[in-house]
């Protein structure tokens, strides 16, 4: 599934650029209509960058290429700063005085916040609190001119206030599938799919935590390195299905050895598995070795071209860690005790 990584803050914004044009308009049309081209001006090219925006982004959205849209805090001040502008533009024409660079810092703050505003009654209020203080700066305006601008832009204020709701709740279900996907992703980048134990990724990782942590508790900590013996001629024998059938079985043996939810169950390699045994001595490695063994024994499963049983058999290698070693070096010494049980026969269990 492909990832859209801005489409709630696209549609919020899609939106709150269509109010940036109307609005500028709609003054046009109250106010100034009867005015020199000169004075429509600020409201006209507001309307027209609030036009573009919307353009550039339609277009980008369309083409799946979001890192060409504009961050939105760029295009909120871009607008913050048009709309100030506007207010200016209206001030001024009423001799608006000292204020008006405090006024413009403050809407366009209000523009660049209200986008990225995780509250949607602070971006109600931050609607409403500029087009008021425009209205009660004196002006020689018609009231009823003054009350139509109070109604729409209260209209906006709960429109707002009901878009942003529904923005931060679309974004809140947006957050969520991205956790599950991300969560399956993880699963998926550390599972060998074929026996459904962890990979050498996985087991790596582990490692590495479960050194350091022993390091901090003084902990035991043991490590069973289990490779399938001849398991090449078990291949050539069954075929390539039956062997993973058969690395299935070894994984289900090694699964329903291991009770202990911190143990770390990995396919390292082809025929080859790891236990990594947080909490767990030499002696009681030794243990689940010789219960894996015996499981093994038990699911009796033929292998006649083996050199040392009819069945299938396992050597085992077992290492404990001890301060001062490495996880690479102990995977060293469970690889070489493992090698020993190969060369003592093969079915057998040594520890390092
Ligand atoms: P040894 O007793 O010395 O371990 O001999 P071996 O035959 O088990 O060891 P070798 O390393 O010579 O052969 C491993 C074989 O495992 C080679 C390959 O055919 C088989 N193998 C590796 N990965 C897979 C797998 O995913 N599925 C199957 N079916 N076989 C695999
Ligand atoms: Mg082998
Ligand atoms: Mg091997």
């Amino acid at each position: 599934m492909e990832l859209d990584p801005r489409p709630v803050q696209y549609k919020g914004l899609q939106w709150l650029l269509i109010f940036a044009t109307l609005t500028p308009l709609a003054s046009v049309f109250l106010y100034e209509w009867s005015q020199p081209l000169e004075r429509q001006a600020p409201y006209l090219l507001n309307a027209t960058l609030a036009v573009l925006l919307w353009g550039l982004n339609r277009r980008a959205h369309r083409r799946k290429r979001f890192q060409l849209a504009m961050p939105i805090e760029v295009q909120g001040l871009l607008l913050g700063l048009a709309v100030s502008t506007v207010v200016v533009a209206r001030l001024t024409g009423n001799d608006g005085g000292p204020i008006l660079p405090v006024f413009s810092a403050y809407v366009m703050f209000v523009f660049a916040s209200v986008l990225g505003l995780h509250s949607a009654d602070r971006a109600l209020l931050m609607c409403l609190a500029p087009p008021t203080l425009v209205l009660l700066w004196p002006s020689g305006v018609l009231w009823w001119q003054e009350l139509a601008v109070l109604v729409i832009t209260l209209y906006l204020g709960f429109a707002a206030r009901r878009q942003i709701n529904l923005w931060m709740r679309m974004s809140q279900a947006q957050l969520r599938q991205n956790k599950r996907l991300l969560e399956k992703f993880r699963t998926l980048s550390n599972q060998d799919p074929l026996t459904g134990l962890g990979n050498r990724r996985c087991f790596e990782q582990r490692l590495a935590q479960s050194v350091s942590e022993a390091k901090r508790s003084k902990n035991a900590l043991s490590l069973i390195l289990l490779d399938v013996d001849y398991f090449k001629r078990y291949n050539d024998h069954f075929g390539h299905q039956a062997g993973d059938e058969c690395l299935r079985t070894v994984a289900q043996i090694l699964r329903l050895s291991s009770r202990r939810q911190s143990d770390t169950l990995a396919r390292i390699g082809g025929e080859e598995f790891v236990l990594l045994l947080p909490n767990t001595d030499k002696r009681g490695a030794q243990r689940l070795a010789e219960e894996i063994q015996s499981r093994l024994l038990q699911a009796d499963l033929d292998h006649p071209q083996s050199g040392i049983s009819k069945r299938v058999t396992l050597s085992q290698g077992i290492a404990q860690w001890h301060p001062g070693l490495s996880g690479d070096a102990l995977m060293h010494q469970a690889d070489k005790a493992m090698y020993e049980s190969k060369l003592a026969g093969r079915n057998t269990i040594s520890a390092a």
